[in-house]
């Protein structure tokens, strides 16, 4: 019999035997378990049994809690999980300074924007989607997911129902046959615009015209419905090759009070409502006057540069998908923004160019991938000297370690805010404000 002494960075319950940390699933501080285990290097758990339930258990909602891994918290109440949040951040960043309450959602359900599902046959022919089972690849159905938009249920409901009816098969990984892969349903969380993306292992696709009809027909607030093509065996969900079948293959949304057109490849923000608490706070951080010279590095579609751009003097956005920099320019015509410049680069070449030219930079605003930000672009960052540094991360480890780098070269946190985007995961996003000594 042992306690519980926390939650690893996956959610997993860690006790410990002898020396050695283990981790049990389904397991949350405070509560005693009684473990079986062997001990040969390393000790190695057959059976953990529950013996007390801590006061911040609650039941999950989702049937498929335990098999889908998508949400690793929703055995935890609410505010718990926030506070959880909350300790990770203070663990690896309390140091450099004080860390703000974490600010979570009202109603921490039904938030994703962005909804991609996997095809299968079930035992009785019929078509099911869902997602894989973790580590495996048998799809497990939903018809139900409690953290998405509600109306992707439904469509693929719709979906399932037309791909049985027309006789077109879910892909198969392993034999390689069939055609349908993935479903990837994008809809506008203010405009209720959605796009469906199809995507198939071949181009070739019998009864194409009758499924794109009907579906429309039984969902008129689909905008778009394109086919992407992918035939190669990755995990990476969408191929290169893509084809419109009805409508623009683009949505439009607004965020802070802007329009931004995406499409099934865009990178945008899967919660909308807590992406514009962040965007806010952060502007708020920077305290802009309108006179400053700002970077938005790694920009993506420009969601964070546009938003800047009436509050500045000049934005520079720099990003190194090709496509992600023309959707940011068109979405800069889109509202009819000019003081802004998208460059398609590495955002640590960039950063060489911008120091080579001497180009005197107020604040600058990163928003890296999870691997944080590389040496190249933190060293030139330095000698840029912006007075201040705002740093979105959605890795706060990685975070840490490019803030303790900062550190070395006068630069203090100052301000250290938590946004929690992706409640009942263990997913974190942080925002640190650095200021110039
Ligand atoms: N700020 C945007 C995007 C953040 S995601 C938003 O909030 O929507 C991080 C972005 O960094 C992605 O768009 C990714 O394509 C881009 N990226 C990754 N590596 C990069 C690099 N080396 N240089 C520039 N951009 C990069």
């Amino acid at each position: 019999k042992t306690i519980c002494s926390g939650l690893d960075a996956s959610g997993k319950g860690i006790v410990k035997i002898k020396n050695d940390k283990v981790l049990i699933e389904n397991l949350l501080p405070q509560e005693e378990v009684e473990l079986e285990y062997t001990i040969k290097k390393e000790p190695k758990v057959i059976s953990a049994m529950r013996l007390s339930e801590s006061a911040d258990r609650v039941k999950p909602r989702c049937r498929i809690f335990d098999r889908c891994g998508g949400c690793q918290l929703q055995h935890v109440n609410y505010k718990a999980q926030l506070e959880w949040k909350k300790e990770k951040v203070q663990s690896l960043l309390g140091r450099y300074g004080q860390v703000q309450e974490i600010l979570g959602m009202e109603e921490p359900w039904a938030y994703r924007n962005k909804v991609i599902a996997t095809f299968s046959l079930n035992k009785k022919g019929k078509v099911i989607a869902g997602i894989y089972e973790e580590d495996s690849h048998q799809v497990v159905p939903y018809s139900e997911c409690w953290i998405q938009d509600a109306m992707a249920a439904k469509i693929l409901n719709t979906l399932c129902e037309l791909m049985t009816k027309f006789r077109i098969e879910p892909y198969d990984e392993d034999k390689r046959t069939g055609l349908v892969r993935h479903c990837l349903i994008r809809i506008g969380h203010v405009s209720r615009e959605v796009l469906v993306c199809l995507v198939c292992a071949s181009p070739i696709f019998p009864a194409r015209k009758q499924l794109v009809q009907q579906l429309r027909g039984r969902h008129p607030e689909i905008t778009t419905i394109v086919m992407n093509v992918n035939n190669r065996s990755t995990s990476i969900v969408l191929g290169q090759q893509e084809r419109v079948l009805c409508g623009t293959g683009k949505i439009q949304d607004q965020l802070c009070g802007l329009r931004f057109s995406i499409t099934a490849k865009s990178f945008y923000q899967i919660n909308t409502q807590q992406t514009e608490i962040l965007y806010y706070k952060a502007m708020e951080l920077a305290n802009l006057t309108g006179q400053e010279r700002v970077l938005d590095a790694y920009c993506g579609i420009g969601t964070i540069t546009l938003s800047l751009a009436k509050h500045v003097k000049k934005v520079y956005g720099v990003e190194v998908v090709y496509q992600a920099i023309e959707d940011a320019k068109n979405n800069a015509l889109l509202n009819k923004i000019d003081n802004v410049d998208f460059v398609c680069d590495d955002a640590g070449k960039y950063m060489v160019e911008l120091v080579k030219k001497n180009t005197h930079l107020d604040v600058v605003f990163v928003d890296p991938p999870r691997k944080g930000c590389s040496k190249e672009f933190l060293d030139y960052l330095i000698q840029a000297k912006p007075s201040k540094i705002i740093y979105i991360s959605c890795d706060v480890a990685t975070q840490a370690r490019d803030i303790k780098y900062l550190q070395e070269f006068n630069y203090q946190v100052d301000m250290c805010q938590p946004v929690d985007m992706f409640p009942h995961t263990t997913h974190i996003e942080n925002i640190v404000r650095l200021k110039y000594k």
